[in-house]
């Protein structure tokens, strides 16, 4: 008998590293015990990003008819793209006692919140903000233009780290992975989510 698995939303603006952290903490504290919800997106490709494993990509008539359709836990649009969490993947392994991380933006991240209030916030910082403008340039897979557009809502999601539960600053990849950890390990470790296991054992 396992309790409900927690839903595990990670934020922060392109270029603070969420997408080498969740990486970084796959490879280091991997377990069947937790999952990775893969988003829909409208927008296209990065090199190195794989198909189904980085995202789905799919039309904008694609995205239209599932939003319609109730297909996506949320979605919303970010520098002209439609992004959006498919509902089914993660209500399926709640259920089953999986915990499952979406590594979503802000906005999408207070819609679900709202949805489940149980889910557990973690926003990903950079060191600073010329830190973030550095790494957003250094990864030279956009344009200036797309860079410049990235780092203006950049700006506008890093006021929205108050409103998180957990804040992470991603100044060395070890160590903000063990904190995402850390947030983790707390939450499966509380009280409301051991239910089924006290009442077997606390009879
Ligand atoms: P990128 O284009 O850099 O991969 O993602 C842009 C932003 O969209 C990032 O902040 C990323 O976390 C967010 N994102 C990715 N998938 C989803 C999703 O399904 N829903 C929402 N709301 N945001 C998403």
């Amino acid at each position: 008998m396992i309790d409900k698995g927690s839903l595990i939303i990670l934020s922060g603006p392109s270029g603070t590293g969420k997408g080498t952290l969740l990486a970084e903490f796959k490879k280091v504290y991997g377990s069947e015990s937790i999952v990775y919800s893969v988003s829909d997106t409208t927008r296209a490709p990065r090199p190195g990003e794989i198909p189904d494993v980085s995202y789905h990509y799919i039309t904008n008539e694609e995205f239209n008819i599932k939003k319609e359709n109730g297909g996506y836990l949320e979605y919303a649009s970010f520098c002209e793209n439609q992004y959006g969490t498919p509902k089914k993947f993660v209500l399926d392994n709640l259920e089953k006692g999986i915990d499952v991380v979406l590594e979503i933006e802000t906005v999408g991240a207070r819609k679900v919140k709202e949805s489940y209030p149980d889910a557990v916030m973690v926003f990903i910082l950079p060191p600073s903000l010329d830190e973030l403008k550095r790494r957003l340039i250094g990864r030279a897979t956009e344009s200036m233009e797309i860079i410049e557009k990235r780092f203006e809502a950049a700006k506008e999601e890093l006021k929205l780290a108050p409103l998180y539960d957990y804040v992470v600053v991603n100044d060395s990849i070890e160590k903000a992975t063990y904190e995402f950890y850390s947030v983790i390990t707390a939450e499966r470790l509380k009280t409301k989510n051991n239910k089924k296991i006290i009442s077997e054992v606390c009879k």
